[in-house]
């Protein structure tokens, strides 16, 4: 159960009465879209690959970039194989380094409204981690541009370092195990409906999912606008 409020039923405060059963230990954040804009994986992806492939094949950018969404869509984010750049770069005989392309977008690595805050205030009385499905090179480019790489107890890959994806129950069971920590002491935060929200929620991880706009019915989520929100629920 969520302790919302440190107010007693009858409005006395000041009692420190807790409605949790079990208190939480762990903040678990997504990274793009969370605590950094996608803008810049977005820059890497939908620019930076497009740009050398048109280069290299003599394309208009537009019509090389529709060729490589079109690749990239075909496989899915629930495959690990469209996190993999170095996949990617080969699958389409690009001979650029994937550390060059993360490199040359770097300026548009960015925090989001509230990240710092939130993270400074949060990490004063829990213990943050990152969970992220993107590639470690991106992860530690993004913390490191942004200066956030201090903040986190443990920084998670979860395509680099446990090889799967975070839609899998069994990511969020081993990022448990390697915590020590039970799903009821944890809560997870993101923007993907299902691998931030619906994934972890069903393992006993409270969780919140960021901007509600597809929400589906039947589907009810602990949805929040924006991260601010976190420090008005934790
Ligand atoms: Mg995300």
């Amino acid at each position: 159960m969520q302790c919302f409020s440190k107010t007693g039923p009858a409005g006395e405060k000041g009692t420190g009465i807790c409605y949790n059963a079990v208190m939480k230990k762990v903040i678990s954040f997504d990274l793009d879209g969370t605590l950094v804009d996608a803008r810049y994986g977005d820059m890497v992806w939908n620019v930076g690959i497009p740009s050398e492939y048109a280069k290299r094949y003599g394309l208009p950018f537009d019509e090389a970039r529709a060729f490589i969404r079109g690749e990239y869509e075909s496989v899915g984010d629930g495959d690990i194989t469209w996190y993999e750049i170095e996949h990617w770069l080969e699958k389409f005989s690009l001979d650029v380094a994937p550390e060059e392309l993360l490199d040359r977008y770097a300026d548009h690595i960015a925090l989001l409204p509230g990240a710092r805050e939130v993270v400074d205030t949060l990490g004063e009385r829990y213990t943050l981690v990152i969970a992220s499905n993107a590639a470690r090179i991106f992860v530690e480019k993004e913390l490191g541009e942004t200066g956030l790489a201090g903040s986190f107890s443990r920084v998670v890959s979860a395509t680099s370092d446990y090889g799967m994806v975070k839609k899998q129950e069994g990511f969020f069971l081993r990022l448990l195990a390697d915590l020590g920590v039970l799903p009821q002491e944890v809560v997870h935060v993101g923007d993907h409906a299902l691998f931030d929200h619906d994934v972890p929620s069903g393992l006993g991880i409270e969780s919140y999912h960021i901007d509600g706009h597809d929400w589906q019915a039947g589907q009810p989520r602990r949805t929040i606008s924006g991260l601010m929100d976190l420090l008005e629920v934790l």
